[in-house]
């Protein structure tokens, strides 16, 4: 579980902005502020066991480098300058798992403070659409510092609820990726300072399913969709398989689940495409993987 407790042991994640930079470059620059980099990390264990002034590549995402723990890279030029992201590996994964290819129009429907919608702007290169929806005006005021600092562009900020927004509206008749990490109990985040894990009660869990059904359910309703993720930081099975199976339910065959883990999928790989288009045809309504 990770946890307050267990922070001391999670690594400290660094994305490459490759909006920015590039991998060789960070790593060249880290080697020359005395850090020795040990290659690409061949073990989850080779990462828990990082200590002293060392860095390793991430084994399963590109532009992912890990430092010991207790790495404090706040202050360095690289983070001041938005060439790096301090973003936990968890929190790579669903726009790595999305995977649009550039020139794609994209939904992030909860997306303040922004780390993945910055991700996703550097998985498409700048190129294409983001749309980028928060209902909290504070949080879409720090994103729009952080999407600045990392040289995102083509990217729509919005200050909106997205459960309403219009999925017919022509504006968003060309998106065919969303990203969906709504607000959670957060009850599996790592607190890297001080704090009490409160467990969420049954009432308070059972509202956010509620919210949570409701705002993927509007998510899937967007006409041209083909591949969303959804994701929260928790670890109740409340907010999280059942939630993706009771909406799956609804709509019946139009969407289905691919085992992302398992499959480990490359950025921009999708499933077959002639089998999405079928379901559609059949269900005259959207269809996801
Ligand atoms: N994706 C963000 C990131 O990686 O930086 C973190 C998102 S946080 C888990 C959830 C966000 O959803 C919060 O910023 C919250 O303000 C926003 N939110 C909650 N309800 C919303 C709604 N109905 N429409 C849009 N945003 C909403």
């Amino acid at each position: 579980k990770a946890v307050s407790t267990t922070a001391s042991r999670v690594p400290r994640y660094v994305r490459v902005n490759t909006l920015k930079t590039c991998v060789d470059d960070v790593i060249d620059f880290f080697k020359c502020q005395g850090y020795a980099y040990l290659g690409k990390a061949t073990s989850v264990e080779e990462l828990k066991t990082l200590s002293g002034k060392k860095f390793l590549l991430d084994l399963h995402l590109p532009e992912l480098l890990v430092f010991p723990s207790q790495t404090d890279l706040h202050d360095n030029l690289l983070y001041t300058s938005g060439h790096i992201i301090l973003q936990d590996k968890a929190s790579c994964l669903p726009a790595f798992l999305l995977g649009p290819v550039a020139g794609s129009h994209v939904i992030d429907a909860c997306a303040a403070p922004g780390n993945k919608t910055s991700h996703l702007a550097a998985i498409l290169k700048n190129k294409g659409q983001i749309f980028a929806f928060d209902v909290d005006p504070k949080r879409v005021a720090t994103m729009n510092t952080l999407l600045t600092r990392a040289g995102v562009t083509g990217c729509q900020l919005v200050q909106q609820d997205f459960l309403t927004v219009d999925p017919r509206d022509p504006k968003y008749s060309r998106v065919t990726h969303i990203l969906l990490d709504p607000s959670c109990s957060g009850s599996g985040m790592v607190t890297r300072g001080p704090g009490e894990e409160v467990a969420p009660s049954a009432e308070r869990l059972q509202a956010l399913a509620g919210f949570q059904c409701r705002i993927l359910n509007h998510a899937l309703s967007f006409p041209a969709l083909q591949r969303l993720v959804y994701s929260t930081c928790s670890l109740h099975r409340e907010e999280n398989e059942d939630v993706v199976q009771a909406v799956l339910q609804e709509w019946g065959l139009a969407f289905s689940s691919l085992p992302a883990a398992a499959k480990n999928p490359q950025p921009g790989e999708g499933t077959e495409p002639g089998a999405a288009t079928k379901k559609r045809k059949k269900k005259k309504q959207r269809v996801k993987e």
